[in-house]
């Protein structure tokens, strides 16, 4: 079993860090929230009083923060985990970045001798709660070969998206899809349930029907359709408005970048982007439903 610092203990890495010590790791966690810290240590956990302090000594250094400048900011810029870690030390990001700040973060671990891969996540809470988390690794095939009995252990399907950047760039397009996906759904809903529809009826229709996708499936945004899910617990907890923005916008720079045209990517953007600026960036990204339903 492996000495793993995990950083960043969030809606995501919390459960995370808590399925690597289930499976018999011997985990050192650090976080900015106090709380967040404790709930681990309950786990099974030890705790560091800073990043640096985890990451000393170890095999792995797992990250989970909310975007670029964040990891930039603990590998390079602020804490420069990079300089103090041994050189076998592997170092895992999970956080949805940029592509660029991941080949940045990349290139300079690689210039110290030091193996690092960018590692993306999808499958949402539920999915970090039960360990079966899809990642999507970007960088050489050594190192996939190395992480992927970590990850393994955080999740069920574990890819190969090609070299540093490439497992940010598919999260990227999965992003992009899911928002589209999300907004069309809770516009469906809106509709059918303006027009006299019983929200759970439509969706059992539509998930059995051609439009079915995943937020049908598992995280139907209309409050009360299904249980567990952020909709019907006010949409609280989850996966964040301003995260989902976060990676539109990301979209939006690639896109601009590679000459691609992203229509309704764009206009997903807009949407997360007017919901945000109307107060409702801290609740999960289902709630884009409040644009298209009467809901208080
Ligand atoms: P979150 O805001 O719940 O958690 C982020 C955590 O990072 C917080 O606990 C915060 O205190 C901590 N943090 C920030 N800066 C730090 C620092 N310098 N040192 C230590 N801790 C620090 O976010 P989340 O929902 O867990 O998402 C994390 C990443 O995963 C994001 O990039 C997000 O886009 C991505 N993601 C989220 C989901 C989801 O469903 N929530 C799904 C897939 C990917």
């Amino acid at each position: 079993m492996a000495k793993i610092a995990f950083i960043g203990l969030g809606n995501m890495g919390g459960p995370m860090a808590a399925n690597l010590v289930k499976a018999g790791h011997e985990v050192t966690v650090f976080d900015l929230v106090a709380s967040a810290v404790q709930t681990l240590v309950d786990a099974g956990a030890s705790s560091a009083e800073t990043a640096v302090e985890a990451a000393k000594g170890k095999d792995f250094v797992v990250s989970m923060l909310p975007a670029s400048q964040h990891v930039e900011g603990l590998y390079i810029d602020q804490s420069a985990l990079l300089d103090v870690v041994d050189k076998n030390t592997v170092i895992i990001d999970s956080s949805t970045i940029s592509p660029e700040s991941a080949r940045r973060v990349g290139a300079e671990a690689a210039k110290r001798g030091i193996t690092m891969v960018d590692a993306p996540v999808s499958g949402g809470v539920g999915g970090a709660k039960a360990g079966t988390l899809s990642f999507i690794v970007g960088g050489s095939a050594e190192a996939f070969a190395t992480v992927k009995p970590v990850l393994e252990a955080m999740g069920k399907n574990i890819f190969h998206a090609g070299d540093s950047g490439a497992g940010q760039v598919a999260k990227i397009c999965n992003n992009m899809m899911l928002a589209i996906l999300m907004a069309g759904t809770a516009e469906a809903i809106g509709l059918g349930v303006k027009n006299g529809l019983d929200p759970a009826v439509l969706s059992d229709i539509m998930s059995k029907s051609s439009g079915n996708n995943w937020s049908l499936q598992v995280y139907n945004p209309y409050p009360g359709v299904m249980e567990g899910v952020p909709s019907s617990n006010n949409y609280q907890g989850g996966f964040m408005v301003d995260l989902m923005a976060k990676d539109l916008g990301l979209a939006f720079d690639s896109a601009v970048k590679s000459r691609s045209s992203i229509p309704m990517g764009a206009l997903a953007r807009n949407l997360f982007a007017m919901h945000a600026a109307n107060g409702n960036g801290a609740l999960d990204f289902s709630s884009i439903q409040k644009m298209f339903a009467d809901l208080d």
